[in-house]
C-alpha cells in the first residue's frame, strides 16, 4: 500500500508519548488506584466509567465500550483520520514524521498540488473583495442573508468575468500552468495556451478532511449563465463519490457532533451554517456512495438525509436505503427529512428559521420505517395476496441488513403490518429466532463465565502485562496445533520479543487494520479476574496446557501411524522423546497447583 505510516515510527512514537497526558489535555483526567477515570466523552454518562490505562497505554470506557489507543483516542474525539492523528501526536512529542506523502488523495509521485489550490482560494477570496465586478457577487450573497463572517468561514469567493484572470495571476511559469491544468482550474486549448474554467462565478473551495483546498464549487451570478453550478472535474487531489463539502467545516466549529444533516449543494451547507445549523455537509452533485458513509458515521453515529420530497428525491432516497443497508450497526442511525416540493433547505430555513428547522431534521423518519412505508405502499395491503406479495418485497432488502439485532426489528415491524406472529415470519425469512440472537447478543457482555482457552487467556495476559512474553523464547513450536487464534498468539509473541518495552496499546496498532485487530481489542479489554501477582503462575499454566496438547497430538499421530506402519528410527527416537516430555508436563501441572489452590 502506497503511503503508509512505517510501523516503527508507530511504535516509536507511542513509545515516547503517553496516553495518560494526551487524554488529560482534552477530557481532564482523574487518578483512580492505578488507572485514571473521567467522565466518558462518548457517550452520557454521570459517574465515571471511562478509564485510562497508563500502564496498558490504552483507554476504554466500560459503559459504551470505546477504547483504543492514543491515535485511536484522537481519531474518536477529535474525528481524525489515522494519518491526522499520527501527526498530530508526532508533532506534540517533537517528532518528524518520514517525509513521504500520506495522503490517500494525492498521486504517489508528482508535485503536491495544494499549494496552487490554495493560492487560488486566495486569489478569488482577494477578488471577492478587491474586483470592480464584485459588486453582484456580493449582492448576492447579501441577498441569500450571509454575512462576511460565515462567507470567510467558508473561504467563499469570486472568479471574475474574462478567460484568464487566474491564468495570469497564477501562472507566471510553465510548472504552475501545468498544475492548474492538473487540478482542472485552467482548460488547455488543442492549439497550445490554456483559459479559466470558471469564470463570472461565486467560488466555494472544496477542502479535505486535512481543511486543504482539493477542488472548486462555482455557482452562476446571472442567471443566463450556465450550468447553475460547476464543479471541478476529477482530478489527482478531487474524488467526487468521496467527497463531502462542509465536513472539515463542521468539525472546526463544532467540538461534540451529535448528528450529521446530508443536502444536496453547497449553498444549502453555507445557508443552514448562516442560521446556526453547523453540522450540515453536501455531496459534491453526485448521489450518495458507500464511499460518503464512512466519513459520516465516523464523524457521528447519527446521520439525516435531507431530500426533495418530489418523486426524484423519494427514488434518491430509496437508493441511497440501499447502499446504507449492510452498513446500519452498532449504535447508527440513519434518518430521512422530505422537504416539500420547490423548497431546499437554504429557503426552508431562511423562512421558517433554526428551532422549527432544527424539529423537523429531529422528527424525520428513520430508515426502517421509510422502507417498509415505502414496500407497503406498492401492494394492496387490504388483501391477503397483497400482504404475502410485501413479504416477497421485503425479503431482498432484509437480506442486505448485516445486523441482526436490527433486522429482527425490522421483521418484528414487517410482522405487525401484516398481521402475523413474528415468530412465523421469521421462520418463514428463514432468520434465526429472535431468542437466539438477542441472547447471544446479551450473553457477552455479560459475562464470560466460561474459563477463556489457554489461547484466550495467553493473549489477554500479554496485553495486560507484555512483558511476559520474554518467558517464552520459541513459541514457533505452538504452529502444529491447530486452535483458533494460535497464529495470532505465536505472531504476538514474537513482536513483543523484538520490542520488549511494547505497551497494549501500540501493540494493537499492528492490527489495526487486520480482522484479528478485533479479537485483541476484545481480549485487551476482558478485565483479568486474577491480580496481577498471579499473571506469571497463569501464563506459565496455559502455556502448559498447549504444550501437553502439543504432545498429545503428536504422540497420538504416531501411534496411528504405528499401527499401519512400522515407525522409522526417527520416529522412535521421537516417540521417546514425546513420552519423557508427556511425563515431564503432568507431573509439573499439580505441583504448581498445589502451591495456588
Ligand atoms: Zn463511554
Amino acid at each position: 500500500m502506497a503511503g503508509r505510516i512505517p510501523q516503527h515510527f508507530i511504535d516509536e512514537l507511542l513509545n515516547r508519548i503517553d496516553i495518560v497526558d494526551i487524554i488529560d489535555s482534552l477530557v481532564p483526567l482523574r487518578k483512580a488506584g492505578r488507572d485514571y477515570q473521567a467522565r466518558c466523552p462518548f457517550h452520557e454518562e454521570n459517574t465515571p466509567s471511562f478509564t485510562v490505562s497508563q500502564n496498558k497505554q490504552f483507554y476504554h470506557c466500560f459503559g459504551c465500550g470505546a477504547n483504543g489507543s492514543a491515535i485511536g483516542f484522537l481519531m474518536d474525539y477529535e474525528h481524525m483520520d489515522f494519518v491526522e492523528a499520527v501527526t498530530e501526536l508526532a508533532r506534540r512529542s517533537g517528532m518528524e514524521l518520514p517525509t513521504t506523502e500520506y495522503s490517500n488523495t494525492t498521486s504517489k509521485s508528482g508535485p503536491d498540488l495544494h499549494p496552487i489550490m490554495q493560492a487560488a482560494t486566495n486569489f478569488y477570496q482577494q477578488q471577492l473583495k478587491q474586483h470592480p465586478e464584485a459588486g453582484k457577487a456580493v449582492d448576492y450573497l447579501k441577498q441569500r442573508g450571509l454575512t462576511g463572517e460565515i462567507a470567510a468561514r467558508f473561504g467563499i469567493g469570486f472568479a471574475p468575468p474574462g478567460w484568464d484572470n487566474l491564468d495570469k495571476a497564477l501562472g507566471n511559469n510553465k510548472q504552475n500552468q501545468q498544475q492548474l491544468v492538473t487540478t482542472g482550474m485552467s482548460i488547455a486549448k488543442d492549439d497550445g495556451g490554456q483559459y479559466d474554467r470558471f469564470r463570472n462565478r461565486i467560488m466555494f473551495p472544496i477542502r479535505d478532511r486535512r481543511g486543504r483546498v482539493i477542488a472548486f464549487g462555482g455557482r452562476v451570478i446571472d442567471k443566463e449563465d450556465n450550468p447553475k453550478y460547476l464543479n471541478s472535474p476529477e482530478s489527482p487531489l478531487f474524488h467526487k463519490g468521496k467527497q463531502l463539502y462542509g465536513l472539515y467545516e463542521t468539525k472546526q466549529a463544532l467540538r461534540q457532533i451529535d448528528r450529521l444533516l446530508v443536502v444536496e449543494g453547497y449553498m444549502d451547507v453555507v445557508a443552514l451554517a448562516q442560521h446556526g445549523i453547523y453540522y450540515a455537509v453536501a455531496t459534491l452533485g453526485t448521489a450518495l456512495t458507500p464511499d460518503h458513509l464512512q466519513p459520516l458515521f465516523r464523524t457521528s453515529s447519527e446521520v439525516v438525509f435531507c431530500f426533495d420530497g418530489d418523486r426524484a428525491g423519494r427514488d434518491a432516497a430509496w437508493k441511497a436505503l440501499d447502499i446504507m443497508l449492510p452498513e446500519l450497526k452498532g449504535g447508527r442511525t440513519a434518518r430521512f427529512m422530505f422537504l416539500a416540493d420547490g423548497e431546499d433547505p437554504d429557503s426552508l430555513i431562511r423562512q421558517i428559521g433554526q428551532q422549527a428547522f432544527e424539529e423537523k431534521i429531529v422528527s424525520a423518519i428513520s430508515l426502517s420505517e421509510f422502507l417498509l412505508q415505502n414496500l407497503s405502499q406498492r401492494v394492496d395491503m387490504s388483501a391477503i395476496d397483497g400482504r404475502a406479495r410485501l413479504i416477497d418485497l421485503a425479503r431482498p432488502k432484509l437480506t442486505k441488513i448485516s445486523n441482526h439485532i436490527f433486522k429482527h426489528m425490522i421483521i418484528t415491524e414487517l410482522a405487525n403490518r401484516i398481521g402475523m406472529p413474528s415468530t412465523e415470519l421469521i421462520s418463514l425469512l428463514g432468520e434465526k429466532p429472535a431468542t437466539q440472537i438477542y441472547n447471544r447478543a446479551l450473553a457477552k457482555p455479560a459475562g464470560e463465565s466460561r474459563k477463556p482457552s489457554p489461547v484466550r487467556s495467553i493473549i489477554s495476559l500479554l496485553l495486560e502485562q507484555p512483558q511476559l512474553a520474554q518467558q517464552e523464547p520459541n513459541p514457533e513450536r505452538f504452529l502444529e496445533l491447530k486452535e483458533p487464534g494460535i497464529k495470532l498468539l505465536v505472531e504476538l509473541l514474537e513482536l513483543i520479543q523484538q520490542k520488549p518495552s511494547i505497551s497494549c496499546g501500540a501493540i494493537l496498532e499492528h492490527w489495526r487494520d487486520r480482522p484479528e485487530g478485533k479479537h485483541l481489542n476484545k481480549l485487551a479489554l476482558s478485565a483479568s479476574t486474577i491480580p496481577s501477582e498471579g499473571y506469571e503462575h497463569e501464563f506459565q499454566d496455559a502455556l502448559r496446557h498447549l504444550d501437553k496438547q502439543r504432545v498429545e497430538r503428536a504422540y497420538n499421530q504416531l501411534l496411528r501411524k504405528s499401527e499401519n506402519n512400522r515407525l522409522s528410527p526417527e520416529d522412535k527416537k521421537q516417540l521417546t522423546e514425546l513420552l519423557i516430555e508427556k511425563q515431564s508436563l503432568s507431573q509439573s501441572v499439580p505441583r504448581i497447583d498445589e502451591n495456588q489452590k
